[in-house]
């Protein structure tokens, strides 16, 4: 899997496992601080209900009392009761004796009922007693749009009972298809006979208390329903009238009394509290529906869902930026990095931020860099190696060809009959002698450089005179300098100074810079040899007027094998080891060369040697430092025999 596939992933695992679980946590947490309060809220408003109920029925207690004795006195003020058995009149059905209040018939009297209506607010009705009846002879009761006239209260009711028996009633009654709190009184003719009844009556649940339970709203859709023992629905918002005395839950309302309970009526699960009130046999049941705790905590999730979506959307944004800031810079590096091992050292990496990739790009770019620059020098390394070994075997083969010619030319001469003169045996010696110098020459660069490169070589360092052996060495070459046209001077600010080098290593260098100073120069150029004492270090400088050296190549003729001109196309006869031996003695004195030259105008070399001293030696390991002037001179020859204009 990619990084930025990785990126983007982790991003969408982690906002949506985020949502989910903020979701989840905010859902169930609302959801059960909602049902507790809902729980809560349903219980207060059942008491509250029940409280409204039970202050109203007190009320209405008073009330009908005071209404119904408001009532008897007005009727009272028309006269004595009175029943004329004589008069029939008809009331609905029935055939009923003439009820009189002093001359006043209290059959349909309306204007009493309506004033009884109008002060009171209550309903009224006059009752006549006849063939073991209360019948209804007037009243503002109505019944489907007309009075209710001629209904009746017979020997089973309770309250023909008690007016039978003189008694008056209070309590609440059924009167058509409400219940109503009322009170009866009986209607006594002269005689003490009953012979009627008064009756008022509230109802119970009037319009205003029905307005105020119908507000009650419980969550969304939660509300106050109420029901009697018989599963009556006596209020509920839609189902007014119907008895549920057949379901369960209402069954379960009705045993219990007061409590809760959760059922499903109508596909919908509830919740409810309920509580009863006995004197108007009231179940008051107030309700909440399930699908509201759910829809809060639903929309709680939802809305979280909605949130997590934006993140989602802003997460990939930014997972694809930093993809885009992060990983394609790696994937770029990547695709230069596989370049590169395929083999291809020109390839950069182009990215260039200042983070930690672009120090790796750069890092990279450098190792790159690097590498090809390696990868050059060992190509050139091979190449030189290739010429030097051309060269020394050009540089062997040239003397040995010389001196080979030469005897054959000499054994020639001593077969034939030709005679021989000194003067050209002498040539010929001259010959083979300068062939076998070179030899020797490149014979001992050689194992010198092997020894040097293998730890071997050690300097056989002396407290010396190092002006004298410089000194020494440049006038020793005088003769031969001259000889080949060229002048040599040398030069001091001091005439002795002591110390530590090996005499013989010493000569080594200053022939072999001395011999290039030579092979480089054309007849008539100078030679400077000059020694400065600086207390510290001491610097030789060999200058000369000769061709010089380009800028470029400067750095590279102390390199071993490496000559400025290549074998093929060069003017002077060399191994181009001399400079890189010059270089390893002069490090083992602890010291350095440099060099200045201008094509054209000349060189100078300058040695650079520190004036350190070595303890003395003891007496029986002295060396002798003098050096015979035919060792000198056969040295020279040794250095000098590659120099042939
Ligand atoms: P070689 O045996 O070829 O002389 P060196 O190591 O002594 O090898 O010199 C390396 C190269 O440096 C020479 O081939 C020459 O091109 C250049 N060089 C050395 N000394 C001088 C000089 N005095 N003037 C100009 N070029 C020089």
């Amino acid at each position: 899997m990619s990084i930025k596939s990785k990126l983007l992933w982790s991003y969408i695992f982690l906002i949506i496992f985020s949502t989910v679980l903020l979701g989840s946590i905010l859902g169930s947490k609302s959801q059960t601080a909602l049902s507790k309060e809902i729980g809560a809220k349903t219980e207060q408003i059942s008491t509250l209900i029940l409280d409204i109920v039970s202050v109203r029925n007190d009320l209405l207690f008073d009330k009908v009392s005071t209404d119904l004795k408001y009532a008897s006195e007005i009727l009272e003020s028309y006269g004595d009761y009175r029943v004329d058995y004589n008069q029939k009149i008809t009331v609905k059905e029935n055939q009923l004796p003439n009820l009189y209040a002093g001359e006043e018939s209290l059959i349909n009297i309306d204007e009493y009922i309506k004033k009884i209506e109008d002060v009171t607010g209550a309903v009224c009705s006059i009752f006549v007693l006849d063939s073991n009846k209360l019948i209804r002879v007037s009243t503002n009761i109505k019944n489907n749009g007309d009075y209710a006239l001629g209904t009746c209260l017979d020997s089973s009711s309770e309250i023909y009972n008690r007016i039978t028996n003189k008694l008056s009633y209070y309590g609440k009654t059924p009167i058509e298809d409400s219940w109503y709190i009322s009170g009866y009184i009986p209607l006594f003719d002269e005689n003490n006979n009953v012979i009627g009844a008064l009756g008022v009556g509230h109802e119970q649940l009037n319009d205003y208390l029905e307005e105020v339970i119908n507000k009650i709203q419980i969550g969304n859709t939660g509300y106050v329903y109420i029901l009697n023992s018989a599963g009556d629905v006596i209020f509920h918002p839609k189902i007014k009238g119907k008895n549920l005395i057949s379901y369960d839950f209402a069954q379960d309302i009705i045993q219990r009394k007061t409590g809760s309970i959760e059922y499903e009526f109508q596909s919908f699960w509830k919740m409810a509290k309920f509580t009863y009130f006995k004197e108007w046999d009231w179940y008051i049941i107030s309700t909440a529906n399930y699908d509201d705790i759910h829809s809060s905590s639903k929309t709680i999730i939802y809305t979280t869902i909605s949130i997590g979506i934006f993140v989602l959307f802003v997460g990939i944004m930014i997972a694809l930026f930093l993809s885009n800031t992060i990983v394609k810079p790696i994937m770029d590096l990547k695709s230069c990095m596989e370049k590169v091992s395929e083999g291809n050292l020109d390839i950069q990496s182009k990215v260039e931020s200042t983070d930690e990739v672009g120090v790796l790009s750069r890092s990279f770019n450098t190792l790159v860099k690097e590498n090809k620059k390696l990868l050059e020098e060992t190509r050139e390394y091979n190449i030189l190696k290739v010429e030097f070994f051309s060269n020394v075997s050009h540089e062997l083969k040239t003397p040995l060809n010389i001196i080979f010619t030469t005897t054959q030319l000499l054994e020639y001469k001593f077969n034939s009959d030709e005679e021989l003169n000194p003067q050209k045996i002498n040539s010929y010696h001259n010959t083979i002698k300068q062939n076998c110098y070179r030899l020797l020459k490149l014979v001992n660069n050689l194992i010198d450089i092997t020894k040097i490169d293998s730890g071997y070589f050690e300097l056989n360092l002396l407290n010396v005179n190092i002006v004298e052996i410089v000194e020494d060495i440049t006038l020793s070459t005088v003769n031969y300098v001259n000889s080949k046209s060229r002048n040599i001077i040398f030069d001091t600010n001091t005439e002795e100074k002591i110390m530590a080098v090996d005499p013989e290593m010493m000569e080594r260098i200053m022939l072999n810079l001395i011999s290039n100073a030579i092979k480089f120069t054309k007849p008539n150029d100078t030679i400077t040899v000059t020694l400065t004492d600086l207390g510290h270090v001491v610097k030789i400088s060999i200058k000369d007027t000769g061709i010089g050296i380009a800028p470029e190549k400067q750095s590279v003729i102390f390199k071993r094998f490496r000559q400025v001109d290549r074998l093929l196309n060069r003017n002077h006869e060399g191994s181009g080891i001399g400079l890189s031996l010059v270089n390893s003695l002069v490090a083992m004195h602890e010291g350095y060369i440099s060099v200045n030259s201008e094509l054209g105008k000349g060189s100078e070399f300058i040695v650079t040697i520190p004036t350190s001293l070595v303890p003395k030696p003891n007496d029986n390991s002295i060396v002798d430092d003098t050096i015979s002037h035919e060792d000198k001179v056969e040295k020279i020859h040794i250095e000098f025999s590659d120099i042939y204009s």
